[in-house]
């Protein structure tokens, strides 16, 4: 039964806690557990077998998790789909996907005839969302309440749970096969690194159809505790939430927190029940985890690192707070040791351990590494090689395991030979006070190749202009590190999980050129 398993235990365990709390609707494992017996059986007469996939355009929310639990119950294979795609790139999923039975929200309700129009494979489109089911969509409710329960359909930890499509950070997402025995190592990795226990109120705020989110869930289940749901990120109804639910545990990618920070109803009073936050899925600028800390010293922040080839879990640092910071600070700004079940090294282009110290490229091994590319068997062989996940991420490891991200290898610029960081541009230039947040990018440069170019934030009220920045840049860093040129704009691009779409950003500058592909 694997994934499913946890809710067996909760509903043996704890029947009466609250598993789910999304939208002044609280359902207790009890409950939940009907519904998924129930729901998994709607599947079932909708023609839905063990190994079909089944799809979820939504936001977050209650019925999403019913939806995990229940495709999973079923014996199927969950095919989420980012929120941020267009008609035409859902339905190349679900094309892809070969998956017959959608299940949408209202807020993607109004986009189906069109997905429809290009998704062939699609026979039946369940509407789970609070509104009257449109034409032509079956009513989740309504399913529900005519379904028989279903016993669990009893899967191994080798089957196919879910195929989860990459963020899409640097091209068109791929979709990665995890298997119920992926997730459950990753899950149990959580618990034992991140100290979760079944009275921890956990805050899902990253998208479900998105690793960070899917994974916390996943764990929230597997130890039967609460989770309160929110369907995007606001920073206002999060600071609510956190409030009203008394919620110990939430992650956040960087941006997320910054959001958090610069609203202006932030009050750390109101988030006294934070016990941690979780931050990760892109590189923290250590000003903003400075910021973070002291304007939440009673909160241990943790350090993941991680992708949805490895299920998530690969390292984890922390946690660490404004008491312990001093003595943690060597190690404060690396994304940690590797997390139980991972295997991790740094090996050169040719796939060979390169000396503590030396920047090479992160490979990964263990149970929480995909299975493989769906459809795509050129990229699973050039991303699974010899048992190990080579995962295009650059870093350095210290002689104590620490790992230290320096950029993505595909955001790492090369100007006048000389290999530049974005990320460490990026950080010095957070140091800034006018700076509320950028991203560094390679620009076609005739006299260096690639040259450094910053696309900067401002905070409201502030200015400064190129020059300025340039000056403190010169003042942190190595003069070929330092931007040569700066745009400023209103907002950075970011990906539905919240990451900065570089490769947007350098469309413009490489348009016609072959250098870059991204
Ligand atoms: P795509 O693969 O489609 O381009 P993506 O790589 O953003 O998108 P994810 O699997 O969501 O898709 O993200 C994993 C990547 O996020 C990692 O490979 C790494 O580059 C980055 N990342 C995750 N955690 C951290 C972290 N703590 N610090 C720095 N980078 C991180
Ligand atoms: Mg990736």
């Amino acid at each position: 039964m694997y994934l499913t398993q946890g809710l067996h235990r909760a509903l043996q365990q704890c029947p009466e806690r609250t598993a789910t709390i999304f939208s002044g609707r609280r359902h207790s494992f009890g409950t939940l557990g009907g519904r998924v017996a129930r729901l998994a059986g709607a599947l079932r007469t909708l023609g839905v077998q063990p190994g079909d996939r089944v799809a979820m355009l939504a936001h977050n929310s209650d019925r999403y998790a019913e939806f995990f639990l229940a495709v999973w119950w079923a014996g199927a294979v969950a095919n989420p789909v980012n929120t941020r795609w267009s008609a035409a790139e859902i339905a190349y999923s679900l094309n892809d996907c070969e998956t017959a039975v959608l299940l949408v929200d209202d807020a993607f309700a109004a986009q189906v005839p069109a997905i429809r129009q290009q998704a062939t494979v699609v026979r039946t489109v369940v509407h789970a969302g609070d509104a009257a089911a449109p034409e032509g969509m079956l009513s989740y409710e309504a399913l529900l309440q005519a379904a028989a329960p279903m016993t669990d359909a009893g899967r191994q930890g080798d089957e196919l749970a879910a195929i989860l499509y990459t963020g899409g950070t640097t091209g068109f997402p791929k979709g990665v096969m995890l298997s119920h025995a992926n997730l459950w190592s990753a899950a149990v990795a959580r618990l034992a690194e991140l100290s979760m226990a079944p009275d921890g109120i956990s805050l899902l705020v990253a998208p479900l159809f998105h690793v960070a989110g899917l994974g916390r869930l996943v764990t929230q289940i597997v130890i039967g505790a609460t989770s309160v749901i929110e369907p995007v990120f606001r920073a206002d109804a999060v600071l609510d939430a956190i409030e009203r639910h008394r919620v110990s545990d939430v992650m956040l990618v960087p941006s997320m927190l910054q959001m958090l920070l610069d609203h202006p109803v932030f009050d750390a009073a109101r988030l006294r029940s934070l016990q941690r936050i979780v931050h990760g899925a892109s590189p923290m600028p250590p000003a903003l985890l400075d910021r973070a800390m002291q304007a939440l010293p009673h909160v241990g922040f943790i350090t993941s690192y991680g992708m949805t080839e490895t299920s998530a879990v690969v390292s984890l640092n922390g946690p660490m707070c404004q008491a312990t910071r001093a003595r943690f600070d060597k190690v404060l700004r690396s994304v940690g040791r590797a997390g139980y079940g991972c295997e991790v090294r740094i090996v050169d282009g040719e796939g060979q351990p390169v000396l503590s110290g030396t920047v090479g490229e992160i490979a990964v091994r263990g149970p929480g590494v995909m299975l493989g590319y769906w459809n795509k068997p050129a990229e699973t062989a050039g991303a699974l090689r010899d048992g190990w996940l080579f995962t295009g991420d650059g870093a350095w490891m210290d002689g104590s395991g620490y790992m230290h991200v320096v950029d993505r290898l595909k955001d790492m610029i090369i100007s006048g030979g000389e290999n530049v960081y974005s990320v460490e541009v990026e950080a010095a230039l957070m140091l800034h006070p006018a700076v509320a947040s950028c991203a560094v990018i390679g620009v076609p440069s005739e006299q260096w190749g690639e040259a450094v170019h910053a696309v900067v934030v401002l905070r409201p009220g502030h200015l400064a202009d190129g020059q300025a920045l340039r000056d403190h840049c010169r003042t942190r860093l190595a003069g070929y590190k330092c931007p040569k040129t700066v745009d400023f704009i209103e907002a950075l691009p970011l990906s539905a999980a919240g990451k900065v779409l570089k490769n947007r950003l350098r469309e413009p500058f490489w348009q016609g050129r072959s250098q870059r592909v991204n």
